[in-house]
């Protein structure tokens, strides 16, 4: 029988391909057909007659949907290699430089930095929240990745939290959510960007503001994206505000719902997971950040409970490859052993389909499937630490890196091409982002470089 001819713009073929669809997980020696920005052709066999524009020979690669990497701060790449050994969170901790105090021209290179880390690791969706998101936007707008940003909303004054004091003004509150929103309507109508409302955490929004955050949430229609349960300082603080945990404070609010993404959700009780699975809310796992803090989330029970659950690299480097490995391991730990519902494969959901899941957006990205956005990853599995390739899923968690990421692709557009990025000079990012790091931690008078 022959078939009407197919065009594709571009045609992967001899590939490994791990789709996350659970009807036919894996593909070998099979073939990805790309046209006009969505998966037009999936299957072991080539479509007969094709007429491509651009035709890459996979064998010897893996294939996966885009990472979906729900909760990062591009801007405090500056921070990597010291912030984690000083105890907490770098907003919270005296002596880091602060994102508040950088000019939008230091943003600009150290958001290039974040967002290039997270791309050439295979994150083809990023979740960055944080300070100057209006240049975080625009620049990982032009690399051309997939975004659901935010603006970092409180009405704390962050600059007396790092001593100790947790000071509320209505008027910071006010400065941060009209940011918020004005980072909404400029975006709103890109096809690429889904604006999220990052409330920061129940200790740094007071009560009555986050009821106003979630009056704008639900005349917007937008998500939430937040810090919950990350540390004893935020909890203990909100319970002696308010002599409730921060799921309940959120919850009060009106903001415990299907569109609320809880990012780290260490100190959590039983109570407080069973709320986040009535509300049908979503836990953003940071396996990596929390462990380098000495930290663990309770990702067991989230399990028991039913609650969806994506992960995200945050200040850490953006390896999700890396990042599913710890999941999976810290997982291992508080559960003290290997158990069916504890596999590669539900790390490898948390990492892609969860993640779309999440946004809303898992009928468009998040597994490879004909009619969706042709948002994929591909690795080089011809390493020796990737042989032998019995189980590609196996491989893929526990001995691939993102350095292994060879092509990423966002909505048909290839953004890195042999480990390079193609829209973008990789060096010249570096090298700004090495310079104004420098200049700013010369500014709170820690000169490493100098010793
Ligand atoms: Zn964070």
């Amino acid at each position: 029988m022959t078939e009407t001819p197919q065009t594709f713009d571009t045609l992967l073929t001899g590939a490994t391909i791990l789709t996350a669809d659970p009807t036919r997980p894996l593909l070998r020696d099979g073939c990805v057909g790309v046209r006009d920005g969505r998966i037009a052709w999936l299957d072991q066999r080539e479509p007969e007659a094709a007429q491509v524009t651009r035709r890459i020979d996979a064998r010897g690669h893996l294939v996966t949907p885009g990472f979906v990497n729900l909760h990062l701060h591009a801007i405090l790449t500056m921070v990597r290699g010291i912030a984690s050994d000083e105890g907490f969170a770098p907003s919270y901790t005296p002596g880091i430089p602060k994102g508040t105090d950088l000019t939008p021209d230091q943003a600009r290179a150290l958001a290039r930095l974040g967002a290039l880390d997270a791309m050439l690791f295979g994150s083809t969706l990023i979740g960055d929240n944080f300070v100057h998101a209006d240049i975080g936007v625009e620049v990982m707008e032009e690399m051309g990745l997939r975004l659901a940003p935010s603006w970092r909303i409180h009405d704390v004054d962050f600059g007396r939290v790092a001593g100790g004091e947790w000071h509320f003004d209505h008027k910071i509150g006010e400065q941060t959510l009209t940011a918020a929103i004005d980072l909404h309507d400029r975006w709103k109508d890109h096809p690429r960007i889904e604006v999220n409302l990052a409330a920061h955490a129940a200790d740094t929004c007071s009560e009555p503001f986050l009821r106003e955050i979630a009056d704008v949430a639900h005349q917007r229609g937008l998500r939430i994206n937040t810090h919950l349960g990350q540390s004893t300082a935020e909890v203990d603080r909100v319970q002696e505000r308010t002599g409730k945990s921060s799921t309940q404070v959120f919850e009060d609010a009106g903001l415990l719902n299907d569109r609320f993404l809880g990012g780290h959700c260490i100190y959590v009780t039983d109570d407080d997971i069973a709320r986040m699975a009535r509300a049908g809310a979503h836990v953003v796992h940071i396996p990596k950040a929390n462990a380098a803090s000495g930290r663990f989330a309770p990702t067991p029970k989230f399990r028991d409970a039913g609650l969806n659950m994506a992960i995200a690299t945050d200040t850490q480097h953006g390896d999700m490859i890396e990042l599913m490995r710890w999941a999976l391991v810290t997982g291992r730990v508080q559960q003290g052993g290997v158990s069916d519902d504890w596999q590669p494969s539900h790390v490898f959901d948390m990492a892609t389909i969860n993640g779309a899941r999440a946004l809303g957006q898992d009928d468009q990205i998040g597994s490879l499937e004909v009619g969706k956005q042709a948002d994929l990853v591909m690795l080089d599995i011809r390493h020796p630490h990737q042989v032998p390739q019995i189980s590609p899923l196996g491989n893929l968690v526990h001995t691939a890196h993102g350095r292994d990421v060879r092509l990423v692709m966002v909505v048909g557009d290839i953004l890195i091409e042999d480990g390079r990025p193609t829209k973008v000079d990789a060096e010249e990012i570096c090298r700004e982002a090495e310079a104004v790091s420098r200049q700013v931690w010369g500014d709170v008078g820690r000169c490493y470089w100098e010793s």
